[in-house]
């Protein structure tokens, strides 16, 4: 692409899928409005926000942003959310093995109906409940690697991580290819 130096406005669809109550809402809710509400409501069905972020070299990047619910009786929903997403983030909560179980079943899911390019990013959040984790970070890392993720620890709460995730190699390496 020549110089490097032309403006680009790209669009990136992303999609974040978990159980119910790891945080993905505040999450999105941190990176969009930068705020985090502990008195936040139970996603119904989907929801949808978008962020737009600059890049160094005047290429801008708007996140297109669906926040699915992880309701069981929304599970049959979800595929209309991750098709056609350039991204998955799949997010469990480090207090709660049950929910990193629900991630591992959405990365099955993903990797059986998703599109083949999807770049995948495996997100433990409530990082801060640090003294209540039940989730190794280490079988955070394990699992990631072994499924070919990009994998990150977060805080909605404290904000730690956030940016990052959002701004993370994987997704780099998905605008580089737009
Ligand atoms: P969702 O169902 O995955 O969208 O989860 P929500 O975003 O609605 O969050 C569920 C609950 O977890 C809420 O009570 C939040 O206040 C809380 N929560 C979300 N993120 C964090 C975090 O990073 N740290 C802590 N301590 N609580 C969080
Ligand atoms: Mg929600």
């Amino acid at each position: 692409s020549g110089g490097g130096h032309d403006a680009k406005n790209l669009r990136v669809k992303l999609v974040l899928l978990g159980d119910s109550g790891v945080g993905k809402s505040c999450i999105v809710l941190r990176f969009v409005r930068g705020q985090f509400d502990p008195t936040s409501k139970v996603t119904v069905g989907a929801s949808f926000l978008s962020q737009t972020i600059a890049l160094q070299d005047s290429t801008t990047v708007k996140f297109e942003i669906w926040d699915t619910a992880g309701q069981e009786r929304y599970a049959s929903l979800a595929p209309l959310y991750y098709r056609g997403a350039a991204v998955a983030v799949v997010v469990y909560d480090i207090t709660s093995p049950e929910s990193f179980n629900k991630a591992q079943y959405w990365v099955k899911e993903l990797q059986k109906h998703g599109s083949s390019d999807i770049v995948m990013a495996l997100v433990g959040n409530k990082a801060d409940l640090n003294e209540q984790r039940k989730v190794p970070v280490q079988d955070g890392i394990d699992y990631a690697e072994k499924n070919g993720m990009f994998f990150i620890e977060t805080s909605a709460k404290t904000a730690d991580n956030i940016n990052e995730l959002f701004e993370c190699h994987a997704i780099s390496d998905v605008v580089s290819v737009l």
